[in-house]
């Protein structure tokens, strides 16, 4: 199993270049996704998060409210580590899991947090997307219609671009127009699946 792990700041491009690779038929597991996942209702994740900080954190229909929570655990680092003991491994596991089921040649892990947690672990490439902040801002704030300092924000709050570069084994640059960076994907997926069948006949 050949894992590829895709990382990159916020508005980077790491969706396009997601939907890019799932047009040419490589699996692509979202950390996103997954870490709501663990969070549903029903989950055993959501129930502690529930007992540690009242029902405050839930809206009315027993859904985590997210902003609460956020604003919670941004005033206060302590009660921050403990959200991400909890759920840090549940989100492992469960990708874990979706990898152990992917059938591609070789399989995206996409995930913000690849680099900052131990999701690193889990692949055998990385893959950065590289943009300047300026675009990041510009095209962040016009995809969520949010202001350009709440992206700022965000922005001073993640790894640096480069220390982001540092730790990459591939770089898409997208700081040109959609169709460049289509250009380099189909190349970059050249390259990986390549890697991938190298990888299984060392085995
Ligand atoms: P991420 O998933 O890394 O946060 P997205 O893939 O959602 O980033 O890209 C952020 C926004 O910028 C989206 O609205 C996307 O359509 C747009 N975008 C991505 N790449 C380009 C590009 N090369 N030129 C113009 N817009 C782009």
């Amino acid at each position: 199993m050949y894992v590829v792990g895709l990382t990159g700041g916020i508005g980077s491009g790491k969706s396009a270049v997601s939907r890019q690779l799932e047009t040419l038929g490589i699996q692509v597991i979202d950390a996103d996704i997954v870490a709501r996942e663990v969070v549903e209702p029903g989950e055993p994740a959501l129930q502690r998060i529930a007992e540690r900080f009242g029902n405050e954190v839930l809206t009315d229909d027993g859904q985590l409210d997210r902003r609460q929570l956020r604003a919670i655990v941004f005033a206060d680092s302590k009660q921050r580590t403990w959200l991400e003991d909890l759920l840090h491994p549940l989100i492992r596991d469960r990708i874990l899991q979706q990898l152990d089921a992917a059938q591609s040649a070789y399989t995206v892990l996409v995930s913000p947090l690849l680099l900052e947690t131990d999701q690193h672990l889990l692949v055998n490439h990385t893959v950065v997307v590289d943009v300047e902040a300026a675009q990041q801002i510009s095209r962040t704030a016009s995809r969520d219609n949010s202001s350009e300092e709440q992206v700022r924000a965000i922005l001073a709050a993640q790894m640096s671009r480069e220390e982001r570069l540092d730790r990459a084994d591939s770089v898409v640059d997208n700081r040109g127009e959609l169709a460049a960076l289509a250009a380099q994907v189909s190349n970059l997926h050249q390259l990986l699946l390549t890697a991938a069948v190298r990888e299984s006949e060392s085995l």
